[in-house]
Formats: structure tokens, C-alpha cells, sequence
């Protein structure tokens, strides 16, 4: 394992990532030999257009590949463990303390017939957290920035507006403290004046939790005012990486 020059180890360690679909009885190369490190606490940011296989490469990453896809090349390695290959079981148990995810679409995301509370609570019953669930779900709330907590554990997602659900789901993903926040697209959806306002929040939250994060936009100009590195994908590849003020100033692709 690479370590930098003050010993400090990467929590992530990606080497040669491929990732495939089948198709028509075909299996067809989506995300091929991506490679990066993601060191603690640090913010990454990737980009890339649509279809370059942002998405397909952060759910290889995190072991969440769709049914008819596969991870088919390369090693994942989370604090020392390797996922690719590893266990439901395993899995089960990086996600949530581990790593969290953060997707685009809040309202798939959250359990629409499941009240808010409930929703945050299981997240603690599920890894074994014992407390006073209700009252963290609050303060949860209170830290995403969510007016009157008390009556927003009660509700049910739809009665929620995208940018508040959202934060929902931020509070959601940072609840255990995760090592790894990854984050795909997680504002597309949302109003362009909400945007800005919500990654700001994941980056302070992330920040808050000593979350290492991994953020993904189409938009280079969000990800360089947000993130330390970056990386550019294109066509399945990645093509560049480096830290953003450069990547910003002078674009290869
Ligand atoms: P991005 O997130 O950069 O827009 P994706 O990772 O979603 O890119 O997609 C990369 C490529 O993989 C695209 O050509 C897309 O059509 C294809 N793809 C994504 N998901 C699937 C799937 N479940 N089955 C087959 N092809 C897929
Ligand atoms: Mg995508």
C-alpha cells in the first residue's frame, strides 16, 4: 500500500478498476482500469460528461454495480479490506460507518412510506447504535440545517421539498461518521439557487465528520470551487487528474 511522505495511509485505494454491463447477451466494457487514491478527510472530485461512466465507477467502488453488471477487473481497498469480491455480509457492514453514498435522486433514495424519524433511526438500529434515536434524528436534522425537526421526523418524504430531502439524505449518509462519503451528481435534481447552497452544506458536514468525500458533477466549476483534486473522465477512462486550481486553469479535455 502507497503511503504519502507523512505516513498517512489512503482510506481508499483503487487500482485498475474495470467494470462491465451485459447487454443483448454481451458484456460490454463501461469503466476500464481506473486507478486513484483517496487520502483522509481529502475532497476528490470527478468529472466528466454524460455516459463517460461517473456513476458506474463510484457504485464499482462501493460494490453497488447493477444486476447485470459486473466488476470484472481490478481491486477496491477500504482501510486496509478489499471489497471487490467481498461478502454481503462485509458490505453490509462498510456501508453506513464506512462508506456513505449520496445519489441524485432523493426521492428513490428515501423510503417513500417510511416517516423521516424512522428513516434515520434504522440507520442506528441496523449497526447496532443504541440510544435515544428520535432526539439524535432531530439533532441530525438541526445540522442539516432543517427548520422545526420535531414536526419533519414525522413526515413522510413527499411531504418534503427536493432541497430538503436532500438534506435529509446528507444527514442520512453522514450519521455513522463515515470514512468515505461517495456523492454522484447529488443536487442534479434540485432547483440551480438550492444547488450551491446544498453542496456547500454536504462539504461543512463532511468536514464536520473528518469524512473523506468523492463528488461527483458534470460541472467542472463546482468541483473546483469544492474540491481539493480532481479527476476527468472520458469515455470509460480516466484521462486526467490533478489538483483542481490547475486542472481548472488549463483543461486538457
Ligand atoms: P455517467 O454517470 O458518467 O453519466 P454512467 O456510468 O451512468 O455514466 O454510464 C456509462 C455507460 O454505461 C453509458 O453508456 C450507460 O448507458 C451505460 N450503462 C449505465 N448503466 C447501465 C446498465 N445498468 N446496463 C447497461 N448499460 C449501462
Ligand atoms: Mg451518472
Amino acid at each position: 500500500m502507497t503511503t504519502r511522505a507523512d505516513g498517512v495511509a489512503p482510506v481508499l485505494q483503487v487500482r485498475n478498476l474495470s467494470v462491465a454491463y451485459q447487454a443483448n447477451r454481451q458484456w460490454l466494457d463501461v469503466v476500464h482500469d481506473v486507478s486513484f487514491d483517496l487520502w483522509p478527510g481529502e475532497s476528490l472530485g470527478i468529472v466528466g460528461e454524460s455516459g463517460s461512466g461517473k456513476s458506474t465507477a463510484i457504485l464499482g467502488v462501493a460494490g453497488l454495480v447493477a444486476n447485470n453488471g459486473r466488476v470484472t477487473e481490478g481491486s477496491v481497498t477500504f482501510a486496509g479490506q478489499e471489497l471487490v469480491g467481498a461478502s454481503r455480509e462485509v458490505m453490509r457492514s462498510v456501508h453506513g460507518p464506512g462508506i456513505g453514498m449520496l445519489y441524485q435522486d432523493s426521492l428513490r433514495a428515501l423510503n417513500p412510506v417510511m416517516r423521516i424519524g424512522d428513516q434515520i433511526s434504522e440507520v442506528f438500529v441496523a449497526h447496532g447504535v443504541s440510544g435515544d434515536h428520535m432526539a439524535t434524528a432531530v439533532e441530525l436534522l438541526t445540522s442539516v440545517g432543517i427548520p422545526e425537526p420535531e414536526r419533519r421526523i414525522k413526515q413522510y418524504p413527499h411531504q418534503l421539498s427536493g432541497g430538503m430531502r436532500q438534506r435529509v439524505m446528507t444527514a442520512i449518509a453522514l450519521a455513522m461518521s463515515p470514512k468515505v462519503l461517495l456523492a454522484d451528481e447529488p443536487t442534479t435534481a434540485l432547483d440551480v439557487t438550492i444547488q450551491a447552497q446544498i453542496l456547500e452544506l454536504i462539504k461543512q458536514r463532511a468536514t464536520a465528520t473528518g469524512t473523506a468525500t468523492v463528488l461527483v458533477s458534470h460541472d467542472l466549476g463546482v468541483i473546483a470551487g469544492l474540491c481539493e483534486r480532481v479527476m476527468v473522465m472520458y469515455g470509460g477512462r480516466l484521462v486526467e487528474q490533478g489538483p483542481s486550481e490547475q486542472i481548472f486553469a488549463d483543461p486538457k479535455h
